[in-house]
């Protein structure tokens, strides 16, 4: 299905859209220009149904559950930044994500990454389990630990890497190659690192998933979720679930989050730069217990992550001591977002313990690092020395 659509590919770029590199490609996709007019953008195509004009020959899309044109030049354009078959653009990434794990059925079980995003944590103890589906957490780092998870129903397996809000990676390679020896599929949620830096298909992955509400779209103006299929074969599964669930992306969002890919690399470089600096001068406080980032140089998974990705993110954790002065942090700081989410032009500071890992029990929160004291910044594209002075001052307000 990708490029499909596309009968402008290597007419203009002479080398084919695929030999550009990322950041070229994230503008010139194959399908930038409208054809019909020479436009400038996607044209939106707000239709619910498409006519018939001869009963014999079907149009190309019918309903726009099924297929709508404007949707479609999204999933080519995530699939092609992805190397994959097909895309897929659905209403959220927890609508990516639950559409996704449907290809299970009762009495499957699927192996996953212990430090899994909450919603998805939440969909596979409270929705997914009351179907018949089990699953067993794993330090995903660990790889003998993913091995002793599988049974004779296991069908799948599920990754994020690097993980939220800790940061910690996953082999990628190591675990997709022992999956298929086993006959397992393997899905990861690729929201924090983007095709920019990391193409999990590259390395043997099934199906990687977004967050497109994140860096994708990069303007918190948009919720949306991608999926992308290695095979066709795979891809049709999903599209068949995709229509039955009827769980798509709607026009203006896909044209919205079309246009926020297009910046994607000068967004990312830009926050990426400012993340390293802060990670770096968080490290050197003796007021701050522990900073996670995977571009650090005493991160326990930097080596592993440098093997797969080709950068380090924007989002920075770290813990200030307490749930105490975690609060008096967020209530002191003036200039990030105090809010969920993240991977947008502006900066967002989260509380993981009260906001995104709220749903999971205390017990379960600390066992897997994301203690009361920690706190998960994302960078966005203000001046680093404005945001490091602002969270300096909210630091020191909270000694
Ligand atoms: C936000 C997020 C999700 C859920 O996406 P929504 O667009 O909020 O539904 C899934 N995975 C990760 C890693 C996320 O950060």
């Amino acid at each position: 299905m990708s490029g499909e659509h596309s009968n402008r590919e290597g007419h203009r770029n002479a080398a084919g859209p695929n030999e550009l590199k990322f950041e070229t490609r994230l503008l010139h996709f194959g399908q930038e220009i409208d054809e019909a007019t020479g436009a400038s953008s996607v044209p939106l195509y707000q239709a619910s149904t498409f006519h018939h004009h001869d009963i014999h020959s079907p149009p190309l899309h019918d309903y726009s559950r099924s297929g709508n044109p404007t949707r479609q030049v999204l999933e080519d354009y995530i699939a092609q930044l992805e190397r994959g078959a097909c895309g897929f653009a659905y209403a959220s990434g927890m609508a990516a994500i639950s559409s996704t794990l449907m290809l299970l059925s009762s009495g499957d079980h699927v192996i996953v990454t212990e430090d899994v995003y909450g919603g998805t944590y939440r969909l596979l103890t409270s929705i997914l389990s009351r179907l018949g589906i089990e699953c067993t957490f794993v330090d995903m780092t660990n790889l003998d630990q993913v091995k002793e998870a599988l049974r004779s129903t296991t069908k799948a397996v599920y990754m994020e890497t690097p993980s939220n809000p800790t940061l910690k990676i996953t082999d990628i390679e190591a675990v997709s190659c022992w999956a298929r020896e086993e006959g397992l599929l393997t899905i990861l949620d690729n929201t924090f690192m983007t095709p920019l830096y990391q193409r999990p298909i590259e390395f043997g992955v099934d199906i990687v998933l977004h967050s497109a509400t994140k860096f994708l779209s990069g303007h918190s103006d948009v919720l949306a979720g991608l999926a992308v299929a290695r095979t066709e074969e795979l891809g049709q599964r999903l599209k068949q679930l995709q229509n039955g669930l009827g769980t798509v992306l709607g026009v203006q969002d896909s044209w919205l989050l079309m246009r926020g890919m297009k910046t994607l690399g000068a967004r990312m470089a830009h926050s990426e730069q400012s993340a390293a600096k802060l990670a770096a001068w968080l490290s050197g406080r003796s007021d701050i217990q522990a900073v996670h980032y995977p571009g650090l140089f005493h991160h326990p998974g930097r080596e592993i992550h440098e093997k797969q990705s080709s950068g380090y993110g924007a989002v920075v954790s770290f813990d200030v001591g307490s749930g105490q002065r975690a609060k008096e942090v967020l209530n002191a700081v003036k200039l990030p977002l105090v809010a969920v989410s993240l991977g947008a032009v502006e900066s967002i500071l989260s509380y993981p313990a009260m906001m995104s890992h709220a749903a999971m029990g205390e017990q379960v929160r600390h066992e897997r690092g994301i203690t009361d004291g920690l706190l998960r910044f994302s960078v966005g594209l203000e001046d680093i020395d404005d945001l490091i002075s602002d969270l300096s001052q909210a630091l020191e307000a909270s000694i």
